[in-house]
């Protein structure tokens, strides 16, 4: 698997400037190449606000070191390789990276609500049975800059009339196995003088790597989103092998403890499979669990994969199971399934490429 300090370099040994948050930036501009704080700080603006690539035609920094910058620093860029746009006005993204890996990110329009669903990983190593994804493995982490690209490129490509008002690390990979690269890239998120998103637009969502919660709040403020989809745990063990590290027990004394502002709720994912995890005694053990923790629940009724056995409830049973939660007062939504025919609904990345290839699915553009 290829390193992370590797990747953070091209081939003349540049360090990527794009993986630093505005600190770090700052303290790189002082101590390589000579600038004081201010410089530090136009150079940031420059590259998150302005999306300027060329540290040449920084007019408002000085040109001797502009030209060092260029000698110590590039500027990345994802590179587009296909874009895809549903039916229903979601557009997937399929990013080629510099070692030929691609990567998707999921662009999903409702209302006032805008909603970029971004990759944290190539592939995935927690190897949840029901997800596509977790087929690949882990081919490896993302650095911090191809994470907080994904917003920039997209925003870019849909111009000013479609803003993205909601960040959630819900698309390839699990985001706290990446922590030392999801911390930098969503601090550029959060940047007044970066992306400048509020901390109540951004979700990570997690298997539950139980140790790496705690160390997520200590660092950044976002929202939290557990992905939950089982009420015992044998039937959590069977479709989630990260239980068998971390109980679902040492999972939810984990969300009790967790350090939430006030105000703020802990989602619980559930994705619904039929006859699986979809009764009402499920529903019932669920009110249980998530007693003494202030929770929401996100229910996500399964998109089918041709080679599972699993399958996803009808709707009437989707919608007693939510009944049943809202009327034991836990705040209840069901998540529509978007993008459906353009493979970019949950559980469905990573099989783009070899869609297009074999002819399935063609390019928007
Ligand atoms: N690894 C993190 C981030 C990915 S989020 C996590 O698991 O939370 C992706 C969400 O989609 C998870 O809640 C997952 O349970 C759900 N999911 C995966 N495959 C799915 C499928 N086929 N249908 C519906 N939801 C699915």
């Amino acid at each position: 698997m290829a390193r992370t300090e590797q990747l953070l370099r091209d081939a003349q040994g540049r360090i990527d400037i794009m993986a630093l948050d505005r600190d770090a930036l700052i303290a790189f501009v002082q101590e390589q190449a000579g600038g004081t704080p201010g410089d530090g700080v136009r150079v940031y603006k420059q590259l998150w606000r302005s999306e300027a690539r060329d540290f040449l035609a920084m007019t408002d920094v000085r040109r001797t070191l502009r030209e060092k910058l260029h000698t110590l620093a590039f500027v990345r860029r994802l590179a587009p390789d296909l874009r895809l746009e549903s039916r229903d006005g979601t557009i997937k993204y399929l990013w080629r990276l510099e070692d030929g890996h691609t990567i998707e990110s999921v662009l999903i329009p409702d209302g006032d609500r805008v909603t970029l669903c971004m990759s944290s990983q190539v592939g995935c190593a927690m190897a949840c049975t029901f997800c596509l994804t977790g087929d690949m493995g882990l081919r490896r982490h993302l650095v911090a800059s191809e994470i907080a690209l994904q917003p920039l490129q997209v925003q870019a490509d849909v111009g000013p009339d479609l803003r993205i008002t909601n960040l959630v690390l819900m698309g390839m990979g699990e985001p706290l196995h990446n922590l030392p690269q999801l911390v930098p890239a969503l601090t550029n998120c959060l940047d007044d003088h970066g992306l400048n998103f509020s901390h109540r637009k951004i979700t990570v969502s997690t298997v539950g790597l139980v140790p790496k919660m705690a160390e997520l709040a200590a660092a950044l403020p976002v929202n939290l989103a557990v992905s939950l989809n089982a009420t015992t745990e044998e039937q959590r063990r069977q479709i989630m092998p990260i239980t068998r590290r971390h109980s679902m027990h040492e999972l939810l004394e984990a969300c009790r403890n967790f350090p939430l502002p006030s105000g703020k709720r802990i989602t619980f994912e559930y994705v619904m499979f039929a006859g699986f995890n979809d009764s009402l005694d499920d529903a019932a053990r669920l009110l249980t669990l998530l007693e003494g923790i202030p929770a929401k629940v996100n229910l996500i009724p399964y998109n089918d994969n041709p080679e599972r056995d699993l399958r996803r409830p009808t709707e009437p049973v989707v919608r007693a199971f939510q009944d049943f939660l809202v009327r034991g007062g836990m705040s209840t939504s069901v998540r529509t399934t978007r993008g459906q025919d353009i493979s970019a609904a949950c559980g469905q990345l990573g099989k783009a490429r070899q869609q297009v290839d074999a002819g399935l699915v063609a390019p928007a553009r």
